[in-house]
């Protein structure tokens, strides 16, 4: 068992998702300048955010100086949507021409007009995943107030794919209208698909015999690749992931080869150190910015608050893009060491290296103007050399998080019950 490899096409437009990187830059450029131009005309936001920068029309030419323009973060979006009426001011229609207005968490507004059906950035996803034409879609993202569901639908149907709507919740009928319907496509978070799974297990369904599922793509979760695998072994299917948000479509999908996120080919993806805005050289962690296309809501320069970097390698799926390597994590979790930013995801994976290790807190402090920073690391049993512990964890330390870092055994007791994975002890006054 494992994943079946499918024949057919996994491209929806290969053309331009193979296009050489200078032609797609220069297709970028051109879609940009065209986004902010109709912005800066007709979003009555957008047009004081810029012109309070003395931003005029003609400063922006291409692509190059995409970063004059500023950082969008929700909070400003949260904020102006407070103060103008209904969505912020960012929308470039009359509020009488949406088709809809979408709530998201945190009762945040989102016009729908017809971007839900133009954007190909979800439609690439389901076909670099594996899917195609006539397969049986269980879309079980949620159909009420939000619009990724409606964004899904409509990408399965740019394909050919038929959608079963189910929604979220009623395992047990999914599971039957998995079987009767021969089902073989599923999207929705991993933790569901992990969900419908067991609730097929305790009715008794033989996954093997009884079900049809060759293809997922989840998102709007992490995917653990333990999660992963434990799926695909189980209903011999292949199960890919896609980044992105509801504001600014897919960011991010994997291709059959898993190595990485492929950035849709209509999306301009950036990623910016948080403090200034400024890109950071490709291989760098940084904030995830983006910019999309939509011309009735456009999000120009959106901070996602997500951390990842890019990698420019060529993949073996032939798509030539840009990929955004993994997602390691938020920012607000994050902290930085020596300009470097440090996840507890990461600090985890070190430690996960070491069944010795009973448990550990980063501690980073300030010594001469100089960051430091201490993984105090309690064992599960006094070892009779525990500086060699010590020595292999620094060196993977260098290596996971590309900053050196010490590492001091202490004994059992000596960290806080309740305490956070790393704290922040500089002092910056
Ligand atoms: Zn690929």
């Amino acid at each position: 068992m494992g994943e079946k490899p499918k024949s057919g096409a996994d491209f929806l437009d290969r053309a331009r998702e193979t296009m050489a990187w200078d032609a797609r830059r220069e297709e970028l450029s051109g879609r940009f300048l065209e986004i902010f131009r109709r912005a800066y005309r007709h979003s009555k936001t957008y047009r004081k955010r810029f012109q309070n920068l003395g931003i005029g029309l003609s400063d922006v030419q291409s692509l190059e100086d995409l970063e004059k323009l500023p950082l969008l973060t929700m909070a400003d979006l949260v904020a102006r949507q407070r103060e103008t009426w209904p969505v912020g001011g960012f929308e470039t229609l009359e509020p009488a021409e949406f088709r809809r207005i979408y709530i998201n968490s945190g009762v945040i507004f989102q016009p729908g007009a017809d971007w839900e059906r133009e954007d190909t950035s979800w439609a690439e996803a389901l076909c670099a995943a594996g899917f195609r034409r006539g397969d049986r879609i269980l879309n079980t993202f949620s159909y009420h107030m939000w619009p990724f569901a409606f964004m899904l639908d409509e990408s399965a149907k740019r394909i050919g794919a038929t959608v079963i709507p189910s929604g979220v919740g009623n395992t047990m009928m999914q599971v039957r209208i998995m079987q009767m319907l021969e089902v073989n496509g599923f999207m929705g978070t991993p933790s569901f698909l992990m969900t419908l799974v067991q609730r097929a297990e305790t009715m008794g369904v033989n996954l093997d015999r009884d079900l049809y599922l060759e293809t997922a793509l989840v998102s709007a979760e992490m995917l653990p690749e333990s999660l992963r695998e434990r799926l695909q072994k189980k209903l011999g299917m292949t199960i890919r992931q896609a980044y992105g948000t509801v504001l600014l479509g897919c960011i991010g999908y994997e291709c059959r080869e898993a190595s990485g996120l492929h950035i849709p080919h209509n999306l301009l993806v950036e990623v910016v150190d948080p403090n200034t805005g400024k890109q950071v050289p490709h291989g760098t962690t940084g904030e995830i910015v983006a910019t999309n296309f939509n011309p009735s809501f456009p999000m120009i320069r959106m901070a996602t608050g997500d951390l990842s970097s890019v990698t420019v390698d060529p993949c073996p799926c032939g798509r030539t893009g840009p990929r955004l390597r993994k997602i390691i994590g938020r920012i607000d979790q994050a902290t930085k060491v020596k300009g470097t930013f440090i996840h507890p995801w990461q600090a985890d994976e070190v430690v996960s290296r070491y069944p010795e290790v009973y448990r550990y807190q980063v501690v980073v402090t300030r010594e001469d103007h100089n960051d430091v920073m201490t993984f105090m690391v309690e064992l599960k049993e006094e070892l009779s050399r525990p500086e060699r512990l010590a020595g292999r964890m620094e060196r993977d330390i260098k290596d996971i998080l590309t900053v050196k870092g010490l590492v001091r055994i202490v004994p059992r007791g000596t960290l806080p019950d309740h305490h956070q994975k790393i704290d922040d002890r500089r002092k910056w006054d």
